[in-house]
């Protein structure tokens, strides 16, 4: 069976910058891409706020100048999803991963870096004009609609959060919320309904995204008197959650009710000795590329100062021994 000191599981942001210092401390991390290697990142087209890039890059190339940092220092990127984690209590001892359901290696550390899902309708048409006027990420894109019009789906903080920086870019905002409330904030839900160029449409369904190469309106249906109507907008931002991917760590590392890692606040430490929560699936604030990489790199200078106590610790034993 094979024995690593550092198995990264995920290639976004958080991963790859794991795998920059783990590799450059020696570590000879392996890391396993996931079925979406490089991440989210891979579903947008133009980064502009990730530091360092002035004129913006794509995500897609973005992710895959971290890979080849990642490999210029010996990283080992392997195709391959974790299955299974059995993950020790005891300081010292080996975790167990099996991958892809077939085969199980054996790392002393290991770093989480499995980053979360957002969450869309399911629609075709929101599929076909991903990354072309469909986005579930205000932050990231909105930026790009300046002084157009769009429309956000959801009635929850991030939905109000995202309404709200939107409308301090595009001359006018729709929510559209499925129920007859918010499911926001009050504080939040206040904000949105006193921004003027804000509209928020109640008991109302997305029935489809329209455009032709880019979208130009959402169509949708009051579920209370079946009324239809499509409003006219460059931009159509899904805000109706995230899910971290943390389904095979659940009953073995803390979480939250949705699911995100707990760590030590100010850390990537989990309940668990040598497992190291990074990214998105321990960030359910903040979820941006830069802030999935800085704890990363946070997870790979945790994961060297764990086993150089555990190898001082062997060291310090054979010599009593
Ligand atoms: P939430 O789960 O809180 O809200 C999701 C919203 O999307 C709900 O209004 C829900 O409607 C709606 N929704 C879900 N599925 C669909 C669908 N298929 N069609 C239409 N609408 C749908 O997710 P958030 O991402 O908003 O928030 C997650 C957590 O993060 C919360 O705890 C929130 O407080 C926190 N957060 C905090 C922020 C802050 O403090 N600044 C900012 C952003 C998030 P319904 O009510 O009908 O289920």
């Amino acid at each position: 069976m094979e024995k690593h000191k550092c198995v990264i599981i995920g290639t976004g942001p958080a991963g790859y910058t794991a795998a920059i210092y783990a590799a450059r401390a020696n570590l000879k991390p392996v890391v396993y891409t996931g079925l979406e290697p490089g991440g989210q990142l891979t579903t947008t087209t133009d980064v502009e706020n990730f530091p360092g890039y002035p004129d913006g890059i794509m995500g897609p190339e973005m992710m895959e100048d971290l890979k080849k940092q990642a490999e210029r220092f010996g990283t080992d990127v392997r195709f391959g999803m974790v299955t299974k984690t059995e993950l020790s209590e005891i300081p010292g001892e080996y975790h167990k991963l099996t991958i892809d359901e077939t085969t199980t290696i054996l790392a002393r550390t290991v770093i989480i870096a499995t980053g979360a899902s957002a969450q869309y309708l399911g629609l075709e048409s929101e599929k076909a004009f991903m990354g072309h006027g469909v986005s579930a990420c205000a932050i990231c894109d909105g930026f790009f609609f300046k002084g157009l019009n769009v429309v956000v789906v959801g009635g929850g903080d991030s939905a109000a959060e995202e309404a709200t920086y939107l409308a301090k870019l595009c001359p006018k905002v729709t929510v559209l919320i499925r129920k007859d409330h918010w499911k926001a904030s009050k504080i939040m839900e206040e904000r949105v309904m006193k921004t003027p160029n804000i509209e928020v449409l109640f008991n109302t369904d997305t029935v489809e995204v329209v455009g032709e190469k880019t979208v130009t309106g959402v169509k949708v249906k009051n579920n209370q008197t079946g009324e239809e109507q499509t409003i006219p907008a460059e931009g159509f931002f899904v805000a109706i959650g995230h899910k971290p991917n943390t389904d095979i760590f659940k009953g073995q590392l803390d979480m939250d009710s949705t699911g995100y890692l707990i760590t030590k606040p100010g850390t990537a430490t989990t309940n668990l000795p040598g497992v190291f929560a990074t990214g998105d699936a321990q960030d359910r604030i903040y979820r941006q590329a830069v802030t999935a990489a800085g704890s990363g790199c946070m997870g790979a200078l945790e994961a060297e100062r764990y086993l150089q106590e555990f190898e001082e610790e062997v060291e310090a034993a054979q010599i009593v021994g």
